[in-house]
């Protein structure tokens, strides 16, 4: 196949959303590229994790991408491969079949290429940063969850001539029109300091993610494959009810006695899944 028009994959792009970009692009469905790549198409949930070394250096050479390409998605997802050799327990997905993803709206409209960033595919990864905001995990006008791999033609979007990842894949509503769950109500935050700890943790496990090394008790230690012996990442494998934007939205209603139990209930729970108080991650790093 000669290849034409390759879109250029975006700085933080995970390679299941440059894959479906790349598919519209040559007018073929994402198994047909997945093929081209010499992916296994059943494998698409795990698609992520698998464009990795020689996977990825074949599809820059086969798509004359320089080797700066999906450059930070490899780092990561080289990393998440030395904690997780074969599962995807990290990974945002539906029985395996599907790559799914949070988002934040805000960050959705300031694309100039609507894309999936690598970090949205994390469960750790609940908060932005830059947004100070809980991504969203499903659309809010239908309720359905979004796919960084997905045949972009085949969407709502793309069946009305905007084949692009800043609408909701059903409906076809545009992320930018809902408001970002802001954690700042009334110039109050609204987040629990348990809640904020949790957030930040799962922020930091993307950075270490990122660098190959994280440090636990102010200990630099340098082989990412050894991170659960010192950290427990549980917090960081399921989705919890309680540091979802839908939560956040609802939790003004809740009476002062529901919110203190529930609040007992989630520290009870954070201290669990979290891991002993002297072992967590050392701080975030800006932006990532
Ligand atoms: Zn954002
Ligand atoms: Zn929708």
């Amino acid at each position: 196949m000669r290849l034409f028009n390759v879109p250029a994959p975006q700085p933080f792009e995970a390679a299941s959303s440059w894959i479906s970009r790349f598919a519209l692009s040559q007018g073929i469905s994402t198994g047909e590229a997945l093929e081209h790549f010499g992916a296994d198409p059943a494998l698409k949930g795990k698609i992520d994790g698998m464009v990795i070394g020689e996977v990825l250096r074949d599809i820059r050479r086969q798509c004359g991408l320089p080797p700066t390409a999906l450059l930070v998605h490899e780092r990561v997802m080289t990393s998440f491969r030395k904690i997780e050799p074969t599962g995807d327990s990290l990974l945002l997905h539906k029985a395996g079949s599907k790559a799914l993803f949070n988002f934040c709206p805000a960050c959705v409209k300031s694309m100039r290429t609507p894309h999936i960033p690598i970090h949205w595919r994390f469960i750790a990864w609940r908060w932005c940063p830059e947004h100070d905001s809980i991504l969203e995990s499903r659309c809010r006008m239908c309720g359905e969850r979004q796919s960084s791999l997905v045949d972009l033609a085949m969407t709502s979007p793309g069946k009305n001539g905007r084949p692009w990842f800043n609408a909701c894949q059903y409906c076809g509503v545009p992320f930018k029109s809902f408001a970002p769950c802001q954690l700042i109500k009334d110039e109050e935050r609204i987040d629990w300091p348990i809640q904020r700890k949790v957030l930040v943790q799962g922020r930091a496990f993307l950075a270490s993610l990122f660098d190959g090394y994280y440090s636990a008790n102010g200990i630099v230690k340098n082989d990412i494959a050894g991170i659960r012996e010192d950290i427990s990442l549980k917090a960081f494998e399921v989705p919890i009810d309680l540091l979802s934007a839908e939560w956040f939205r609802g939790d003004a209603d809740e009476s002062q006695f529901t919110r203190m139990k529930r609040r007992w209930r989630f520290r009870w729970i954070a201290n669990r899944y979290l891991t002993p108080k002297s072992k967590l991650i050392d701080a975030a790093r800006e932006n990532r």
